[in-house]
């Protein structure tokens, strides 16, 4: 791959279920041919796929086997990668601006830097929402990342450590999680199943009953934004399992171990915070328009409102479109088709054809309760029927999620090989991570 200045130089910023798989389709479109030169931008070295992460916290798959390396796959793919974290926008020169890099000590590597672009993709995702909740930051574990979601897995081992070393009969490890949307509720069937592999290896006093999880939803159902079918069903699921589910309970705010809601105080040994998105704060700061959880608001064919030389993607974007009812969500599921759209769009624009407009295609909703359960439905595009789905083949099409991720990246001998070696690794690994 050349680098070249006549050629448009398209940026894309964040490299997740949308950016990444943009990018990769760009790179084999119009990088590969040097009709244009693709960049991508994240702050991490490494990606994983954000709906593998409570599998990461419970230690059932490990992050080694699974992340990608940008820098690597960039060179297979026919783009540059960059490590860095844009906090500016220069709409006049059409430049963004990277934050200044430091290591792990805290020491600058490199300095603010300016990336100029002709066609930019916003695609920089969301975190949890705290709702500005008081004492959330300090005392809450999140899963917005990989680093995040490793550190609540060690910290989950620690206190099974300490438990089996100093527990009395009939006490037990207690969780709290805040947000029974699909990640709560997956997380909750995943900390089950971590503590029965801790069980099956042995380990002294511990047990199915060892753990304690709450579960804690302002709305009045689990799984609010799903089928009420499959709310009934994982409900049902997750109680079986020892699940203590509280719904229309706000928490007020968080304090050391205890959540402060509107009925009581709930007291935990490791408290988690998996509710609610927002987009980073600074997209509010960058004269593009965007909403109260600072998403950018993008016409229908993906540019942000106003802009012809700026899209945004993913969680990061917020489309109503006029025929919808409901705005585009937040899913990898939304994400993964704007990323195949928005590549369409860019290679209109570059050869003067006037936009397309996005068409949202729900497929359905899965929620997998692990190697307990899996739930969901999906939509029959010709009748616009829901059909709602469980066991076998529930779990397929939920795995195929990821499938279609793997490849988008990787396309399909690759994924074949990572496919069968992900499955040699699952028959000679332990089947938890105790690292
Ligand atoms: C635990 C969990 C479970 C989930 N489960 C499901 C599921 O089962 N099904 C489903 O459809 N969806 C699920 N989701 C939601 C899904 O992961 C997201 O909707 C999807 O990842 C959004 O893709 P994205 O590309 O917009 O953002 P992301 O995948 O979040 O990627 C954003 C990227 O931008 C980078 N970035 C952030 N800030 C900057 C910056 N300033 N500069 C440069 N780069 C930046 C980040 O490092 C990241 O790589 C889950 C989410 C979580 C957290």
């Amino acid at each position: 791959m050349q680098d070249s200045v006549s050629i448009p130089k398209i940026v894309i910023v964040g490299g997740g279920a949308g950016g990444l798989e943009l990018a990769t389709t760009l790179g084999h479109k119009l990088g590969k041919n040097h009709q244009a030169q693709i960049t991508l931008i994240d702050p991490n070295r490494v990606h994983l796929w954000k709906p593998l992460l409570h599998e990461v916290v419970a230690g059932s798959l490990d992050t080694g086997m699974e992340a990608l390396s940008y820098r690597a796959h960039s060179s297979e793919n026919h783009y540059y990668f960059r490590l860095g974290a844009m906090d500016g926008l220069d709409k006049t020169h059409k430049q963004i601006s990277l934050a200044p890099l430091f290591d792990h000590h805290g020491k600058q590597i490199l300095k603010p830097r300016k990336i100029d672009y002709d066609i930019l993709v916003i695609a920089l995702g969301a975190k949890c929402n705290d709702f500005g909740i008081e004492g959330v930051h300090e005392n809450c574990f999140k899963l917005d990342n990989k680093e995040e979601a490793e550190d609540f897995h060690l910290s989950f081992l620690n206190r099974f450590l300490q438990f089996s070393e100093t527990a009395h009969d009939g006490e037990n490890v207690s969780i709290a999680i805040v947000g029974a949307g699909a990640t709560g509720v997956e997380l909750s069937a995943e900390l089950y199943n971590a503590v029965d592999r801790l069980e099956q290896f042995g380990v002294d006093k511990i047990h199915h009953q060892s753990l304690q999880v709450t579960l804690i939803e302002a709305a009045p159902r689990i799984l609010p934004a799903l089928d009420e079918g499959i709310a009934t069903k994982a409900g049902k699921t997750l109680t079986d399992l020892g699940v203590n589910i509280c719904v229309n309970r706000n928490v007020k705010g968080v304090s050391s171990y205890t959540l402060h809601t509107s009925e009581s105080d709930i007291h935990a040994d490791l408290l988690v915070w998996a509710a609610g998105i927002k987009a980073p704060a600074f997209l509010s700061e960058l004269q593009l328009i965007t909403n109260r959880i600072h998403q950018i608001e993008v016409e229908e064919t993906l540019h942000a409102i106003g802009e012809d030389a700026i899209y945004a993607i993913g969680d990061c974007a917020f489309l109503k479109p006029d025929h919808a009812e409901r705005p585009v969500p937040p899913t990898a599921q939304a994400a993964h088709q704007m990323a195949a759209f928005c590549a369409k769009n860019i290679i209109r624009q570059l050869k003067k054809q006037p936009p397309k407009k996005f068409r949202y295609c729900d497929h359905g909703a899965l929620v997998s309760l692990g190697r307990f359960q899996t739930f969901g439905s999906l939509l029959d595009q010709l009748f616009h029927k829901h059909w709602l789905i469980e066991g076998g083949l529930a779990h397929w099409a939920y795995a195929s999620l990821y499938r279609q991720h793997q490849l988008a990246l990787h396309g399909y001998w690759k994924t074949f090989w990572i496919i069968v070696s992900s499955l040699i690794e699952k028959r000679i690994k332990p089947k938890l991570k105790l690292y």
